[in-house]
């Protein structure tokens, strides 16, 4: 009998997530594009005015709308919006209500934001859908290592949203994919769209997925074995203690050339997760001596870049700076600092 692809990836989703259904696309773009076109084609989409984002790569809330053959409704103002004015917006053509996650932005000051659980009891109430767009999406609770909370697809789940999507490749550490969780009946429509064969993943990805949500159905474990989650959940002193190690090899290496100093320094998530949060982090700073160092910081730091193994910090206040946050591999850092051609032109 001719098997479905996704199969295993569905059974990890749901169990990692409590939903009832999930299925996989090749973005949480293309998430996005599928549930709207196939939940409310030629329909009005209510979302909160604080919500209609842009992130990087041209993806903007109103123009996948559009291109989704949506209306879109925007409910509220830009920094307060209530449960009332999703209330009042609905009508006849409404097709669902929907909640985007604010991924790299964050609305300070006086705010109010409607919860998950409260607009989707508003959406049972009015017989209509909620949809959540988590964007970044973490399977695991980040504040188990003292990260700041990101709302998970099981928690949104538990709160009674309907239809969940969010990205493979953000927080979570995986491949590129666009992952949707939710009720078994809507999602039932969600394959029967000509646009999610279009969409699709391809089998190699698909296997990638499947590799990394095992990590997650261990959570004992994740944190060790999902290089993001490792990085991101790396305790301060070991960072600290990489540091000192490092900095005597640093200093020989770059002796009358360079002050090399250990620096407290912020660590920021990239790719649209943890918008606002800067986790303390500790770095190796390189100081170059002589007459203009400004120009001879950037000679290291192209130095370090056409290593065999390239090295990339980034030059901050005259200084470059490597945060040692994500260094897995000392060794093999180390066994190519003889091997720095300071001065020298990069070879591309
Ligand atoms: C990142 C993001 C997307 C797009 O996800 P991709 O996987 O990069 O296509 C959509 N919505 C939100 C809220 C996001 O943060």
């Amino acid at each position: 009998e001719r098997s479905q692809r996704e199969q295993c990836v569905r059974e990890l989703l749901c169990r990692v997530t409590g939903a009832e259904a999930a299925t996989v696309v090749n973005n949480n773009a293309a998430a996005v594009l599928l549930v709207l076109a196939t939940l409310a084609s030629r329909r009005e989409v209510l979302v909160s005015r604080g919500e209609l984002i842009e992130i990087g790569g041209s993806f903007r809330m109103p123009e996948i709308m559009k291109a989704a053959g949506c209306r879109l409704v925007e409910v509220g103002t830009t920094n307060r919006t209530h449960l009332k004015d999703y209330d009042g917006a609905i009508g006849p053509r409404t097709a669902l209500l929907m909640k985007v996650h604010p991924s790299n932005y964050e609305i300070r000051g006086f705010t109010s934001a409607v919860s998950e659980r409260e607009l989707a009891a508003l959406a049972r109430a009015r017989s209509l859908p909620m949809v959540s767009d988590l964007g970044s999406g973490m399977l695991v609770d980040l504040r188990r290592w003292g990260l700041p909370y990101e709302p998970t697809p099981a928690d949104v789940i538990a709160d009674g949203v309907d239809v969940v999507t969010f990205s493979g490749d953000k927080l979570l550490g995986g491949p590129q994919a666009g992952i949707i969780v939710g009720r078994a009946d809507l999602l039932a429509r969600l394959k029967r769209n000509p646009l999610k064969r279009a969409l699709r993943l391809d089998k190699l990805t698909l296997a990638a997925l499947e590799a990394v949500l095992r990590m997650y159905a261990d959570p004992e474990r994740v944190a060790e074995r999902v290089p993001t989650l490792r990085h991101l959940t790396r305790p301060l002193a070991d960072i600290a203690a990489q540091a000192e190690r490092l900095l005597p090899a640093f200093r020989r290496a770059l002796a009358g050339r360079a002050s090399v100093a250990s620096i407290a320094c912020e660590s920021q998530a990239g790719s649209g997760s943890l918008p606002a949060s800067r986790l303390p982090s500790r770095a190796l700073a390189i100081r170059p001596l002589g007459r203009r160092p400004e120009r001879a910081v950037e000679d290291f730091a192209r130095a370090f870049r056409a290593l065999a193994v390239p090295v990339i910090g980034r030059v901050q206040a005259g200084a470059l700076v490597f945060d040692l946050r994500c260094l897995d591999d000392e060794d093999r850092l180390l066994t190519q600092l003889d091997r720095l051609a300071i001065g020298q032109a990069e070879s591309g």
